[in-house]
């Protein structure tokens, strides 16, 4: 069976793991994470990266540097995980969603204004398959009507809009560091914050509410409770396994992407015959080669090849279930606008399998099946 995906390994992490367990010190904020964050802040020029136990964890922490009380709402595409909204609606929020745009399956810009309401705070464009949302608009809007901008940059690391980082252009942002996200330490993400002034206080926050991170550089004599806090950051021993992906980031990278074109060189022809469509990339954007995707006809047609996939020792999967068709969407949420494309559009998508090291002839296995499904 060609497995959809296989987390990231690169051969140091579990001599970088016996390094942090050696040094006597696997709790948080030792020496792997300060590489880590370091790392972040030097790749994509923010001003502060702090590692947190999950991208979901990271929104959560800018959902209430953001302040974000119950009664608020915040404007965000209803295609895409359930963690985008889960942040916001943990702290009272309404999740309020707009249409997506069918080339890319990110929020359309241009439907965000008409969703604010006087209690609107916060946009959170989601980058899907790493491909960053119409960012220009969205700043603009947000500073317009006074909002935070919050990315979900969940599957966004080494991609970039007009040259920025994603994840560095709103107030802050969010990667994912999970086991099916381009590098991986189990269950991990970051928090990336753009403005040094909510710096302190997103420390504060992410320790328990303390001020251990100020203890710690020596700016204070001792450490105590100081604010409503939480827990959101990861052991060494995670931060060990990340690392070893960090320093390899462009050969996982470039691996991923040798991959991607693969597949979209192999698939134009069907796509000129109109069988399928394949992915956009705006001008604008770079993109990290985090997803692969097909268009089907419709979910029937998808279903059908996933099935003949399957039956061929090939695990293609499909997502999201839109989320405000969802329970807790239903009770949390509601979409504003009529939903033309999000349901539409997400029915007919096949994610492929990509992660690093697949092997070439697997890859051109896959595209052979793929074709013959749609002789
Ligand atoms: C993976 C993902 C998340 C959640 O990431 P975790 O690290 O598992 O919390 C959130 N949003 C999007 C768009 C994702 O793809």
């Amino acid at each position: 069976m060609i497995r959809f995906n296989v987390p990231p390994y690169t051969g140091k992490e579990l001599e970088y793991i016996k390094v942090a367990v050696e040094n006597q010190k696997i709790c948080g904020d030792g020496e792997f994470t300060a590489k880590c964050n370091k790392w972040m802040e030097q790749k994509t020029g923010t001003t502060k990266a702090l590692l947190t136990t999950s991208c979901t964890h990271a929104t959560e922490l800018a959902a209430i540097l953001a302040d974000i009380k119950p009664g608020d709402e915040v404007i965000m595409p209803a295609y895409t995980f359930v963690s985008t909204a889960d942040a916001f609606v943990l702290r009272g929020a309404t999740a309020v969603f707009v249409d997506i745009r069918p080339d890319t399956m990110n929020m359309d810009a241009d439907l965000i204004e008409a969703a604010i309401t006087d209690k609107t705070r916060a946009i959170v464009p989601v980058h899907y398959a790493g491909v960053s949302c119409d960012m220009d608009k969205i700043m603009e809007i947000a500073e317009k009507y006074n909002l935070a901008v919050i990315e979900d940059a969940a599957q966004g690391i080494m991609s970039t809009y007009k040259g920025k980082a994603l994840g560095t252009i709103g107030d802050y942002g969010c990667f994912s560091f999970h086991e099916t996200k381009n590098f991986s330490m189990g269950e991990g993400g970051a928090l990336l914050i753009r403005d040094v002034d909510n710096v302190e206080n997103a420390e504060i926050i992410r320790e328990k509410g303390t001020n251990r991170a100020k203890f710690f550089r020596g700016q204070i004599d001792k450490y105590t409770w100081v604010e409503k806090g939480s827990s959101y950051l990861p052991s060494e021993m995670n931060a060990a396994y990340l690392y070893a992906q960090l320093e390899l980031a462009e050969e996982i990278t470039a691996d991923r992407m040798a991959t991607w074109n693969r597949y979209n060189e192999a698939f134009k022809e069907l796509a000129e015959a109109g069988k399928v469509e394949l992915p956009f990339i705006p001008e604008e954007c770079t993109h990290n080669a985090h997803m692969f995707y097909l268009k089907c006809k419709d979910l029937e047609e998808r279903t059908a090849l996933i099935s003949f996939l399957k039956e061929n020792d090939i695990l293609a999967v499909f997502h999201y279930v839109p989320l405000h068709t969802a329970p807790a969407g239903l009770k949390y949420g509601r979409f504003h606008g009529e939903d033309k494309y999000t349901t539409k559009e997400s029915e007919r998508l096949v994610r492929l399998p990509l992660y690093y090291g697949l092997e070439p002839e697997k890859t051109d296995y896959i595209i052979e099946k793929v074709k013959e499904f749609y002789k």
